[in-house]
């Protein structure tokens, strides 16, 4: 069960590269990271395999820095306004996307798993809300469609 890479024109092993992000989306407080994960051949770096991920994360007003600063009456009231839809929360790609393998024996199926990180952020009455967060996702090495 090999890779044959046709530049290289023999069995090669792969390499696993950055993931590349596609888009970073917020729907009402659902972040979405759509992406895309390649492996490469190790000698030549023609894309091998890859895998399309799409992953959601539902962000939580209490986990955004400046909430905790809040007194117990402001939470209330921002809790009323994010509860009513009325945040408008930004989100962007946070940088540092990578994919790791694990499972390395032969014997055990690869493992790869690839983490997305995203920065919210909102206003609200004069005051900045920052959430750094990631997504994460698991998937077999076998789960990788062929690029050519
Ligand atoms: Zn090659």
């Amino acid at each position: 069960m090999g890779n044959r890479c046709e530049q290289c024109s023999k069995f090669v092993s792969l390499e696993t590269a950055e993931p590349e992000i596609n888009s970073v989306d917020i729907n009402g407080t659902t972040v979405t990271v759509d992406a895309r994960s390649v492996r490469n051949c190790a000698e030549c770096s023609t894309e091998m395999k890859s895998l399309d991920l799409n992953e959601d994360h539902e962000l939580e007003l209490d986990k955004f820095e400046g909430w905790a600063d809040l007194g117990e009456k402001r939470q209330e009231q921002l809790r009323e306004a994010w509860n009513a839809g009325q945040i408008e929360v930004e989100v962007e790609d946070g940088g540092g996307a990578e994919t790791s393998e694990g499972g390395g024996s032969r014997y055990q199926k690869n493992i790869l798993t690839t983490t997305l990180p995203f920065t919210a952020k909102f206003s609200w009455e004069g005051l900045d809300f920052t959430f750094n967060g990631s997504v994460t996702c698991e998937h077999a090495a076998s789960e990788y469609d062929d690029c050519q």
